[in-house]
């Protein structure tokens, strides 16, 4: 049958589904004849209008009864069932338990897979936004934990020296469960922008009182900036207060006008307009903690104001 249709092999339909899945950021509906992305890889190996309405019949004799499916799309769903029997993807079945959808998943050696097959170094991993099935468990435990009354947002216990495999999973987990809390804007200047390739965005999870320090992976710990409010933050230019309002360090009076502007946008004294208000995340209980935010007034925003005397001018190349 396969050979009087002349479909693709299935072996070139599973890698297939795996580049699709790693470009659509780790996860794809349930597909069922007639979806996005059933057409989309039928496209992907040229498939004729024939192929795609190409029926297959199924007898069930004991019920006399006889079933037609699309051709090309048991093709896929054999697929997606052996990358399954391989621990490549989770299946729908299990997705709907992390994410409530209906989703096939890559899980970590899925994603190691595809990233071959894309040619993408695994060095990037770290950086990627493309989810994971276990990232995924790591993220509807940060988003589904009550914090507790006398939460710390330093972890006393953690160790940062070597980077295990847990520890980097609860990192990619921290980095998706802050930025899509901040539906993968800024904070504070609402900066929302990904590659044309949708696998690197510009926003990134910071950590109020940072990783290094000892810092909680936890979202009360954490604050989605674009790179210059993220390292404006952590070099103390501005902090927040615990009432989320932003207040800019009193240094910036020293400098002339035109420090920190990108043509007309004054990156840093644009956060102390009145108009400007740090972007909250929504539920209420996602908001960072109030000690966090205090740790990081008390240790890095205070100490960086508290510089008198300065001398001579910033380097002017
Ligand atoms: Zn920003």
């Amino acid at each position: 049958m396969l050979q009087q249709f002349k479909m693709p092999a299935r072996k070139e339909v599973e890698q297939a589904l795996l580049r699709v899945l790693f470009q659509r950021g780790g996860a794809i509906t349930e597909f069922g004849s007639g979806e996005e992305i059933v057409n989309e890889m039928a496209d992907e190996f040229g498939l004729t209008l024939d192929q795609r309405k190409a029926v297959l019949q199924t007898t069930y004799r004991a019920e006399n009864r006889v079933k037609n499916s699309l051709l090309w799309h048991r093709l896929l769903f054999r697929a997606a069932d052996v990358l399954a029997n391989a621990d490549m993807v989770s299946r729908p079945t299990q997705t709907v338990r992390l994410t409530k959808r209906k989703e096939w998943m890559l899980t970590e050696k899925g994603l190691d897979a595809a990233m071959r097959l894309s040619n993408i170094s695994p060095a990037r991993k770290e950086s990627l936004p493309v989810k994971s099935f276990e990232v995924q468990k790591v993220v509807k435990s940060l988003v589904e934990s009550t914090k507790p009354p006398d939460y710390d947002p330093v972890d006393r216990n953690k160790r940062v020296t070597q980077v295990t495999t847990e520890s980097a999973l609860r990192g990619r987990g921290f980095r998706q469960a802050v930025t899509e809390a901040y539906d993968l804007k800024c904070a504070v200047c609402g900066l929302k922008i990904w590659s044309p390739d949708y696998l690197s965005w510009e926003v990134q999870a910071a950590h109020i009182v940072p990783n290094r320090l000892l810092g909680r992976d936890d979202i009360w710990n954490g604050i989605a900036f674009c790179h210059l409010h993220h390292w404006a933050f952590d070099v103390g230019w501005f902090t927040l207060s615990e009432d989320f309002r932003i207040e800019l360090s009193p240094q910036i009076g020293n400098f002339p006008a035109s420090f920190g502007k990108v043509q007309n946008y004054d990156f840093i004294r644009a956060l102390a307009d009145e108009s400007t208000k740090m972007f909250l995340p929504t539920p209420a209980e996602f908001r960072p903690d109030y000690r966090a935010l205090r740790w990081h007034r008390d240790n890095i925003f205070s100490k960086s104001t508290n510089i008198k005397n300065i001398t001579g001018t910033p380097c002017q190349r």
